[in-house]
């Protein structure tokens, strides 16, 4: 194997991945190293985004509802099915077929762009040179380039006070792996994974309590969508139990007895299952060689400037490594590119302001720009409008109704500055918010945009027009 590369990216997830592929459309010579295997111990790239994040809680997510349409929602269709079962190691085979197919796609893709993939752990030994360790352990050996990529991605933070055994108190990974449906399930953190290993298990049958420390749900989103989110979520079940902070998970001979403070003394409760959704931290552990002097902050990110540089020459640091932008799949797909790019010589920065974020529960949420409590907090003059998706044709023939569509636009020159959705397809439908903003579009723009009837899209027409009427 060759030892010198242009380019040495260490990280097959969605930041690592494509920043490799791009680098290597530009002609550099490329390494990937990454250590991630599957359970049989086979090649599995694509990271947590593929193989324990979005795409694998999104292709349950939809098990997850025909199930539940199956069994609540479809006489009103006049359509009847008995005997509905749910097969928890069918759905689980599903997902991981989906997610061996699309990392498969990245290996062909590596294949195709001749980039060297290794399977190994990578360790920064300078801005130079890069130590391989193969799983096995055996020989270690060493790899030069001349720029370094560093795309090592994060895993969940353990909470002391409930130490995980992956039988009872489980972590995020293998809650998206369990074989069946438990009776009774706790969830530490109603943040964007909680909720949606909630909006899963809950549909196929587990009676699911999220257990919040934050008095605020969902703080960051936009507080109008929060709060119908709340409304929507407890509608379908869900118990959310806010500004309750779990300080014990203790687990018996079949069950795990988790313990919470809230404003009202301690609390007890027992389940099945206890999930702790409690965040993420960067994998920057043995990431780097002490003398290699890489600068990473108290809580382990590594410190960049604005074009995602690290303290060492040539060395750069993209994904959920650092602490510019959230941790999000196409925050890390955008600096992959954005690296890429530069080593080339090309100078295309991401924009920050406007990347879209995204809940896959059911309705989904996303939003792009500024919340309405930001811009107030700021003293912005702005205007707000909105749309139920209920007013939409289309979400009515679906039968797909809750949820709305908010947008604020500065009050003297109608300039969008954020759009927030709460529904069915707001994922999608976000799309056309964050390119209206690209543009710097006005409410107006939107209003003389011609939307396709009947569309959900509609709903965002809608929210334009109530904001014209009010300029
Ligand atoms: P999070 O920080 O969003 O939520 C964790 C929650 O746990 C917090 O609200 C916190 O208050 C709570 N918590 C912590 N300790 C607690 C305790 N002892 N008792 C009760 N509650 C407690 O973290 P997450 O949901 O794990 O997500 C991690 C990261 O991954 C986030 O940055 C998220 O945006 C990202 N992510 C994004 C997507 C997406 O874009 N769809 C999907 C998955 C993950």
């Amino acid at each position: 194997m060759q030892s010198s590369f242009d380019v040495i990216v260490i990280g097959a997830g969605p930041a690592g991945y494509s920043s490799a592929i791009r680098c290597a459309q530009l002609g550099l010579k490329i390494a990937c190293i990454d250590n991630w295997c599957d359970k049989k111990g086979l090649v599995s790239l694509g990271g947590t985004y593929l193989n324990a994040g979005c795409v694998a809680s999104i292709a349950l997510l939809e098990s997850a509802k025909i199930y539940q349409l199956l069994n609540h929602n479809l006489e009103e269709h006049g359509i009847r099915a008995e005997a509905v079962s749910v097969d928890i190691p069918q759905m689980m085979q599903r997902k991981n077929s989906i997610v061996n197919t699309l990392s498969r796609q990245i290996a062909d893709s590596f294949a195709e762009h001749k980039i060297t993939y290794i399977q190994a752990k990578a360790k920064l030994l300078n801005e130079r040179l890069v130590e391989i360790t193969p799983l096995d352990k055996t020989a270690s050996s060493i790899l030069e380039a001349k720029h370094i990529i560093l795309a090592s991605g994060s895993s969940p933070i353990d909470l002391s006070c409930a130490p995980i055994d992956n039988e009872f108190i489980i972590d995020t990974t293998m809650a998206l792996n369990l074989d069946a449906v438990p009776k009774r399930l706790a969830i530490i953190g109603a943040g964007v994974i909680g909720l949606e290993l909630a909006s899963i298990w809950n549909r196929l049958g587990a009676e699911t309590i999220l257990l919040e420390a934050q008095e605020s749900f969902l703080s960051l989103t936009d507080q109008q969508i929060a709060r119908e989110a709340y409304r929507i979520y407890t509608d379908q079940g869900l118990e959310l139990r806010l500004g309750a902070r779990v300080i014990s998970a203790k687990k018996g001979s079949k069950k795990v007895t988790v313990e919470y403070q809230d404003n009202d003394g301690t609390h007890a409760l027992r389940v099945d299952k206890l999930i702790v959704a409690t965040g993420r931290k960067p994998n920057t552990e043995n990431l780097a060689a002490a003398e290699a002097d890489l600068l990473l902050d108290e809580n382990g990110y590594v410190h960049i400037d604005e074009n995602c540089r690290t303290n060492l020459p040539g060395v750069y640091a993209i994904g959920d490594l650092t602490l510019l932008g959230p941790m999000i799949a196409h925050k890390g797909i955008e600096e992959g590119l954005f690296v890429a790019e530069q080593i080339a010589g090309i100078h295309n920065p991401v924009n920050y302001e406007l990347l879209p974020s995204v809940i896959f529960t059911d309705p989904e949420i996303a939003w792009v720009g500024q919340t309405e409590q930001a811009l107030r907090a700021m003293g912005e003059s702005i205007k707000i409008g909105t749309y139920p998706i209920s007013g939409t044709a289309r979400a009515q023939a679906v039968g797909q109704t809750e949820g709305m569509v908010k947008i604020i636009a500065h009050a003297d020159t109608d300039v969008i500055l954020g759009v927030h959705i709460i529904g069915p397809q707001a994922s999608e439908m976000i799309a056309e918010a964050v390119l209206a903003m690209e543009f710097s579009a006005s409410s107006e723009d939107l209003v003389r945009t011609i939307h396709a009837h009947p569309t959900l899209a509609k709903a965002l027409h809608g929210a334009a027009l109530k904001l014209k009427s009010k300029g």
